[in-house]
């Protein structure tokens, strides 16, 4: 029987889920989180039952692309048991599960993840150079960074980088970050700052306009814009001379609202509609109560909630973000 589709009050239909399994992470980067960013206490935190719950739960009403995020993903324990409970769906009405990560820790689960079924990786990696990279993520180490994106790729992995472009700290990478992902056969993404979470400064003065990051690019290189979309803020070009796939997140602008079809769920069980706005459902509770009923009858709820479309502003709001929860919290 073919499963009841998901679909929202403006009969957009819901196939892609992101599911923080943890708001931990071994970074701190400057973008993201402050440097003493206080974490949820372990018992708010879903239980690796619970996230496979509702993943399942998802997949079961026609959800075909779960990506596991947080916080960083891969520092959660018992995360392999995880994905490699969730990939029994794969071929059963999941088409791809998958990961963002920061790839700390990369290097020892690249192969594991491979077995279980994960095929493509994302990665975050906002500079090549070792001292920059210490600054921008504050605890990282650019070296096992890169050891876990060699593995990734070892081990029969897709890896797709994406770089937040950070003005005065990243913008004279833009080409070699294109150079080097090209010689290794990896899709690039670019990612604008998003105005999510308070931080130590102020966003507003990192913000770099993907307009200039393209303009730069196209001074060497031949972008042929591609008609593909995800149902998310990405758009995509091919480069000529490479065949190279670049793509280009600007969530601040709303031309990608109309065909959203993702939502998000955060490590302790809120359902967000929207990465900017606050329509939420609490899912955890419902299903420690309830069970999987409670948890199915949440999820049409939680359809009528779903915003058309976000409102973030990228202004001198100065500590005053757009939305007030972190990315890590929600998933990026
Ligand atoms: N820790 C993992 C990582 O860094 O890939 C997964 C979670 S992280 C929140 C997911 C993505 O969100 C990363 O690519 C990160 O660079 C991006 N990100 C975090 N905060 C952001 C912000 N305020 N604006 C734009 N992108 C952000
Ligand atoms: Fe951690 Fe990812 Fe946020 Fe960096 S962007 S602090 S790696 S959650």
């Amino acid at each position: 029987m073919a499963p009841r589709p998901l679909i929202d009050g403006f009969g957009r239909r819901i196939s892609y889920v992101r599911l923080s399994v943890t708001d931990r992470c071994d970074f701190r980067c400057s973008y993201c989180m402050p440097t003493e960013m206080e974490f949820l206490p372990k018992r708010d935190v879903l239980t690796l039952e619970e996230l496979d719950a509702i993943g399942s739960a998802f997949v079961a009403r026609g959800v075909s692309r779960l990506r596991l995020t947080g916080g960083e993903p891969l520092v959660r324990k018992g995360f392999l048991e995880l994905v490699q409970g969730l990939s029994r769906h794969i071929g059963s009405g999941l088409d791809e599960l998958t990961l963002t990560t920061n790839g700390s820790q990369l290097a020892r689960f690249a192969e594991p993840l491979f077995a279980a079924g994960v095929r493509r990786v994302n990665v975050s990696l906002d500079t090549l150079d070792a001292g920059r990279f210490r600054a921008i993520t504050r605890r990282g180490e650019i070296g096992p960074v890169l050891e876990g994106i060699a593995a990734a790729k070892a081990a029969g992995l897709g890896v797709k980088i994406n770089m937040v472009a950070l003005k005065g700290l990243n913008e004279d990478e833009i080409s070699s970050m294109a150079s080097w992902c090209g010689e290794r056969g990896f899709d690039l993404t670019f990612i604008e700052t998003m105005p999510l979470g308070l931080i130590e400064e102020d966003r507003t003065d990192r913000y770099l306009p993907l307009s200039e990051v393209r303009r730069e690019l196209e001074r060497r290189l031949t972008l042929v814009p591609l008609t593909e979309r995800t149902g998310g803020p990405a758009r995509y070009v091919r480069v000529a001379e490479t065949g190279q796939k670049l793509g280009f997140i600007t969530p601040l602008t709303h031309n990608f609202c109309e065909s959203c079809n993702r939502v998000r769920v955060t490590a302790t069980g809120t359902l967000f509609m929207c990465l900017g706005q606050e329509d939420r459902v609490e899912l955890r509770d419902l299903l420690r109560s309830g069970g999987p009923d409670a948890l199915d009858a949440a999820l049409d709820r939680a359809m009528l909630l779903k915003p058309k479309g976000h409102d973030f502003v990228i202004e001198r709001r100065a500590a005053e973000p757009a939305v007030g929860r972190h990315m890590s919290m929600t998933g990026g």
